[in-house]
């Protein structure tokens, strides 16, 4: 049904993710044709501001506009975009917001275009924002759907609360939960490289896989936004949507199907298998002042007794049998020495006997940036003797696909949304089961039992770190380790 036509309604519309993803994405979409025929896009927020305001805000992150194309692409976008000022708590907001929806309906063709709220809010004026929206803005003709942004609550109880509400007024099959993880290429892309490659697939197993490693790092700080971040922490920002999203599809066995639900009935089946992370399985840490930069705690925002982690480690099982034994480490930080977000596969040791010392194998996955997938091997150092080398397979998509623009989540998520496939999102009991693993961990930090240790910014992380790695059998290959002349024995 949103084939023709549709009217996207951006709630939040004034604030900085409606700028940055929402719009860049919806315009994106615009530009190559991928929007419903007869879109039309309202921006709805408390600030009050012209349409011509509006559009200038949005325009400052809109890419590739400098071109005669990309001048005709912008004007047209704005075109469609309209704004309207309202308050988030008030039914009379709202119907304005409706009057001005059913005079676009008039004039469009079908006369019942869907409507597909994006909530781009702070997640307090969810609920009500979802009420009101419901109470006065449900189209009785066409379909409804709304999205939403985490977080999804605090911890398993919040998150049920928070759920529930919104479960009492829109229809699971109406709303779409985005955890922009799903969205991205490398991650769609599990999917296709397990279940499109025997070869790969027979080797994700507990037989051959000593250890994963799911990794999460940002080269930069809270910036001044440590007051928003000290509420949550790294674990609840990171570890237990985006990483645990990834864990499931990395783990879940295969799906009957690639429909939304056969799908996500497998990513729930794995993730019930993995029990709650107990303390000793976890490091966590908080940066410090380093290399001219501050420290978490420098920031006036946040408390100065804070033990919010801005960086963990946590090991989890996954008790099933292809998996069990096998220590999944979900590693997220700020403040580190580099911005990457890898899978790190790590192979058992070759059988003793032949080789004195040979590097494991491992499949890394980037998803970001720079998009790759390569599997470290060893081959025969070339040459007349029968040495060993460290050596690889290499996709890496910039050189294979060269061609080939990699959409933004963002892009992919929204038109996912429009035509209604609920695949990348998450799902309500996805989100209870990961609450669960979760949750003992979280309230153990915030009562203060599990204790950050401190780590400078710029650096990899805690001291420690490695020792917690190692502990889980990850061996690292000595990179100024030369390769003897014979190492067969
Ligand atoms: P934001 O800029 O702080 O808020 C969006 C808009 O909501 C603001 O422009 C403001 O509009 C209104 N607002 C702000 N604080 C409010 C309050 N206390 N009560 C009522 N209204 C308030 O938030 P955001 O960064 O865009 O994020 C929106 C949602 O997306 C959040 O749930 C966030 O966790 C999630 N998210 C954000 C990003 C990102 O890159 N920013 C990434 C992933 C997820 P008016 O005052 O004009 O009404
Ligand atoms: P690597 O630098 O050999 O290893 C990275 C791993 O070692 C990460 O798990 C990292 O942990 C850990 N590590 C880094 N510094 C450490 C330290 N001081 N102590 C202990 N652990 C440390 O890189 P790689 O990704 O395995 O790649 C191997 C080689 O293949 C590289 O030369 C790479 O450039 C090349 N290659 C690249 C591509 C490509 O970019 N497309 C493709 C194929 C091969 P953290 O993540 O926690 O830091």
């Amino acid at each position: 049904a949103f084939e023709n036509d549709a009217i996207i309604v951006v709630l939040g519309a004034s604030g900085d993710l409606a700028k940055k993803k929402t719009y860049p994405a919806l315009f994106n979409l615009f530009s190559l044709g991928l929007l419903p025929k007869e879109t039309h896009i309202i921006g709805y927020a408390r600030t009050k501001m012209d349409v011509a305001t509006f559009h200038e805000k949005i325009s400052a992150y809109l890419k590739g506009t400098d071109t005669e194309e990309g001048k005709a692409n912008k004007e047209g976008f704005l075109k469609i975009c309209d704004y309207i000022s309202g308050q988030y708590d008030e039914d009379a907001s709202f119907q304005n917001l409706n009057q001005a929806m059913e005079r676009i309906e008039a004039k469009t063709k079908v006369g019942s275009p869907s409507r597909l709220f994006y909530m781009a809010l702070p997640p307090n004026v969810f609920t009500v924002v979802a009420k009101g929206l419901k109470n006065n803005c449900y189209s009785q003709k066409g379909q409804n759907r709304i999205v939403i942004e985490k977080p999804f609550g605090k911890d398993l109880e919040s998150s049920r609360e928070m759920m529930g509400k919104l479960k009492d007024l829109w229809k699971e099959d109406e709303t779409f939960r985005i955890d922009h993880y799903l969205g991205k290429e490398m991650v769609k892309n599990l999917l296709i490289m397990r279940f499109a490659n025997p070869l790969l697939e027979a080797g994700l197993t507990n037989e051959l896989v000593d250890n994963v490693q799911i990794t999460f790092k940002e080269p930069f700080g809270t910036e001044g936004r440590g007051g928003y971040f000290d509420e949550f922490g790294i674990i609840r920002d990171i570890q237990q949507n985006h990483l645990s999203q990834v864990l499931s599809i990395l783990a879940m066995e295969r799906p009957k199907s690639f429909s939304s639900e056969d799908i996500r009935d497998e990513k729930v089946k794995v993730l019930k298998f993995v029990p709650p992370i107990k303390e000793e399985d976890v490091l966590i840490g908080q940066y410090t002042a380093a290399n001219g930069k501050p420290g978490y705690k420098d920031d006036d925002t946040v408390p100065k007794d804070s033990n919010c982690p801005t960086f963990a480690a946590l090991t989890l099982w996954v008790n099933s049998p292809r998996w069990k034994g096998v220590p999944f480490i979900l590693k997220a930080g700020k403040a580190l020495d580099e911005a990457k977000v890898e899978i790190r596969i790590q192979y058992k040791d070759v059988t003793k006997g032949i080789f004195k010392d040979i590097p494991r194998n491992e499949l890394v996955i980037r998803i970001q940036p720079n998009e790759a997938v390569y599997l470290k091997m060893n081959a025969k150092k070339p040459g007349l003797d029968t040495n060993t080398l460290p050596a690889d397979l290499d996709l890496t998509y910039k050189e294979r696909f060269s061609e080939v623009r990699i959409p933004e989540a963002y892009e992919a998520l929204i038109l996912d949304a429009l035509n209604g496939d609920h695949s990348n999102f998450v799902r309500d009991d996805e989100l209870d089961v990961s609450w669960a693993i979760f949750t003992p961990i979280l309230h153990a930090i915030d009562a203060g039992k599990v204790k950050n240790e401190t780590y400078e910014y710029g650096s990899r992380g805690p001291a420690s770190l490695n020792d917690f790695i190692a502990k889980y059998g990850y061996k690292r290959s000595n990179d100024s380790y030369e390769w003897p002349t014979t190492n067969v024995q």
